[in-house]
């Protein structure tokens, strides 16, 4: 399950990634990160039966959690099969069926955005 993660680095910062591994007990696959001087926001991807002790973890130490229940999403009516989007996303989300239709492994997308610009139909988006 794919989480959000967002905190605050002003006033000194807990190690929220690090100190919820050591709390859990839980591996945790960080997939995307954007940490600066002043904030944190990064996408984590944990087992579904720990996810909830993960988001407990991660709020008693000041972060932001928000369940990523999908991530990109494809308007069936506007996509024209093009296959565009497959050769952007760095994470094979997107494949051809038999019939040549376009199908999405969406649990392997880590949110980057590439294929939202790179489809020319404006078929995909990115929930949040
Ligand atoms: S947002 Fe990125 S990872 Fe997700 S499907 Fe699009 S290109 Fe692939
Ligand atoms: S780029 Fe857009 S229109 Fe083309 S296959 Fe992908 S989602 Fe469909």
């Amino acid at each position: 399950m794919k989480l959000l993660v967002t905190f605050s680095r002003k006033g000194g910062h807990e190690p929220v990634i690090a100190r919820t591994v050591k709390e859990t007990g839980v591996l945790i696959n960080v997939e995307r990160a954007h940490i600066d001087s002043h904030a944190g926001e990064v996408l984590i991807d944990v087992p579904a039966e720990s996810a909830e002790t993960v988001c407990r973890s991660m709020v008693g130490a000041g972060a932001n959690v928000k369940v990523l229940e999908d991530a990109v999403v494809r308007d069936e009516n506007e996509c024209i099969d093009c296959g565009a989007c497959i050769s952007v996303c760095p994470q094979d989300v997107f494949f051809l069926d038999e019939n040549w239709h376009l199908q999405l492994h969406v649990e392997r997308c880590v949110l980057c955005g590439k294929c939202v610009v790179a489809c020319p139909h404006n078929a995909l988006s990115i929930l949040e």
